[in-house]
This record gives C-alpha cells, sequence and structure tokens, in this order.
C-alpha cells in the first residue's frame, strides 16, 4: 500500500516498518532527508507531541510526501512512537491547479474591472459627445466581456458538478440547429454550410442537449472569431462504428501545431490581443473538453497556419 508505517520503542529505535517504510523506492538523497525527518518526527512524539512534516521530491517525477507522527502511550508512560508517511503527490498536483486557477480566474477578472472602473471615471469629467461615445462603446464592451467570462466559469462549474445532466437520445439535426443559432451573433458574415447528407442529421447520440449543443456552438464561434468574415465554416455528422462524430471546419489562421496540446487549459490563448479583441474569455475550449469527457467521448483537432482547423467531436452513438 502506497502508505510508509514505522514503530519505534521508548529509546527511539525503529522495530518495525512495513514494505513502503523501507524506503527503498527512494534514491540516496532522498531516503536520506527522510530518514532525517522520520527521526525528528519520532523525537517529537517520545515527548508527547505530535508532529507533521512535508517533502518535496522534485524527481522528475516529482512527488510529495506527508509524514505524520503520534505518541504511543502506555498505561500514562510514553512507550514509543509511531510514524506514517503517506504519498500525497496527486492530492497536492489538484491543489496546485485550484491555486493556480484562483490566481488566474482573479487576474482575467481583474483587467476588465480595470478597465470599467477608468473608463467610468473619465466619463465623469468629460463632456466632449464624441469623446463620450467613444468610452461608453468601450464601456459596453469591456461589461460585455466580464460577463461572458462569468457566465463561461458557470457553465464550467455546472459541468463539473454534473447536476444538471440530462440524458437522452439527441438528434444531430437538433444539435447543429441549437449550434448555429447560439452562434449566430459571432458567426455574422460566414456562411455556415452542412456538408452532410440527409443520412447523417438523422444520427443520435446519447446525451444532454443543451451541453452538446454549446460544445459544438462553441467551436463553431471559434470558427467564426478566427476566420474572416464571409469565409465559409463547413458542419459535418457521420457514422464511425458504434460512434458518431461531428466536426467543424473553417479557413482561418489555423492553430500552431506547437499549441495544439496547450488551447485546451482555461484561459490559455494563442493570441490573447486577437481573443480579446473577439470578445473571447479563453474558456470556450475548456467547455467542449469537459462537455465531451462527462460523454465519454473524445476530441481530435486537424490545423495548420494559415489555411483553417478541423475540429472532431466523437462521441458514443444513442
Ligand atoms: P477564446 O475565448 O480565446 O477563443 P477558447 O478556449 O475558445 O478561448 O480557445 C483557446 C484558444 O485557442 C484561442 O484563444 C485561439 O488562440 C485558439 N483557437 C481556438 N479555436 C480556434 C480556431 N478555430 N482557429 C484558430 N485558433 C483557434
Amino acid at each position: 500500500m502506497p502508505l510508509g508505517i514505522l514503530v519505534a520503542d521508548a529509546a527511539g529505535q525503529v522495530f518495525f516498518r512495513n514494505q513502503f517504510a523501507m524506503l527503498e523506492q527512494f534514491d540516496g538523497q532522498e531516503s536520506v532527508l527522510l530518514d532525517n525527518k522520520v527521526r525528528d518526527l519520532i523525537a517529537t512524539a517520545l515527548d508527547g507531541g505530535s508532529g507533521e512534516e512535508m517533502a518535496d521530491f522534485w524527481g522528475p517525477p516529482r512527488r510529495t510526501f506527508e509524514l505524520r507522527s503520534l505518541p504511543v502511550i502506555v498505561d500514562g508512560e510514553s512507550a514509543g512512537a509511531t510514524v506514517v508517511i503517506e504519498d500525497v503527490t496527486e492530492r497536492s498536483r489538484l491543489n496546485q491547479v485550484r491555486r493556480d486557477f484562483v490566481a488566474n480566474m482573479s487576474h482575467e477578472l481583474r483587467t476588465p474591472v480595470g478597465a470599467i472602473s477608468v473608463l467610468a471615471e473619465t466619463l465623469l469629467t468629460n463632456n466632449d459627445p464624441d469623446v463620450v461615445a467613444r468610452l461608453s462603446e468601450r464601456l459596453h464592451r469591456e461589461s460585455f466581456r466580464l460577463g461572458n467570462t462569468i457566465e463561461d466559469l458557470l457553465a464550467l462549474s455546472r459541468l463539473e458538478s454534473g447536476e444538471d445532466d440530462q440524458f437522452d437520445e439527441v438528434l444531430v439535426a437538433d444539435i447543429f440547429a441549437d449550434a448555429k443559432e447560439r452562434a449566430a451573433q459571432a458567426s455574422v458574415g460566414h456562411s455556415i454550410e452542412l456538408t452532410t447528407e440527409q443520412a447523417e442529421l438523422g444520427l443520435t447520440i446519447y446525451g444532454d442537449r443543451s451541453q452538446l449543443s454549446a460544445a459544438v456552438g462553441n467551436l463553431v464561434d471559434n470558427a467564426a472569431k478566427y476566420s474572416e468574415p464571409g469565409s465559409r465554416i463547413e458542419l459535418a455528422a457521420r457514422a464511425l462504428g458504434d460512434s458518431v462524430e461531428l466536426s467543424v471546419t473553417d479557413h482561418g489562421v489555423g492553430i500552431p501545431e506547437g499549441e495544439l496540446e496547450r488551447i485546451f487549459e482555461r484561459f490559455y490563448r494563442v493570441d490573447p490581443a486577437r481573443s480579446r479583441q473577439t470578445g473571447g474569455t479563453g474558456l470556450g475550449l475548456s467547455i467542449v473538453r469537459h462537455v465531451v469527457r462527462n460523454h465519454r467521448g473524445d476530441i481530435h483537432v486537424e490545423s495548420r497556419e494559415g489555411e483553417g482547423s478541423t475540429f472532431t467531436l466523437r462521441f458514443p452513438q444513442g
């Protein structure tokens, strides 16, 4: 078991170690460090206290251990000490992810709030109608972006909790119709074409209609944001074994190969200025990835810089 247990007698001599606490899986330096910590913890416990220490090894792979000690008391007398070594690598990685997320989110919210505050202050002291019109327009844009970020954060948290999931058989035709409607505003000036036969529109996916529509809608939104107005966006569906594949293709700026892994991370943008200009929140693809996970599906991207991208979602057939 990934839990080390050591027991020492009243003189501080360790007389029992389980397999994990043999420290064989650690290299020389690591086991010396752990041994020192164990000795300190035993001393604390023999004094009647309970101790706690962390040990962080950078690896690779990085590993984190928590060591805790407790005194063993027999008939009111200190009779020895126990030390427990626990591998808390995954727990501390998750804590780090959470801390990073809160820091990123605070930054993302602070930027538009700061801009709104400065714009409002300037408006208070300016009467020039041209300036007022320009500042009001920017004020509107920043508050719209702030609203979108909050909406996306709420959507992510709903997806994570899984509370609102309503699974049923959903028609591909309905998903495409919803997605086109959702993305209507961003995709003004683009031609969205269904490059799919009628039969494929009749396929079904077992899933939550609003989540599936939101995922495809986000992809259509992006296809529009990262391509020239007037260019074509293609929606396609096909059956593949027990699965249904939905794809959204654009002929826009494309994504550099080295960035393909990272674009699904929260708040990650290849070109932050362009994302900001188009009102992007940096959360669209995280939402898509969550929906795909909730449906036990997968996602695949093919992209060439300057030529365009195809995002393909694969789901179990309904
Ligand atoms: P954003 O709100 O910034 O669009 P997303 O999570 O939807 O956030 O996407 C993350 C990043 O991935 C975008 O900022 C953009 O750089 C890149 N990206 C997403 N979709 C496309 C696409 N169809 N074409 C080119 N780049 C894209």
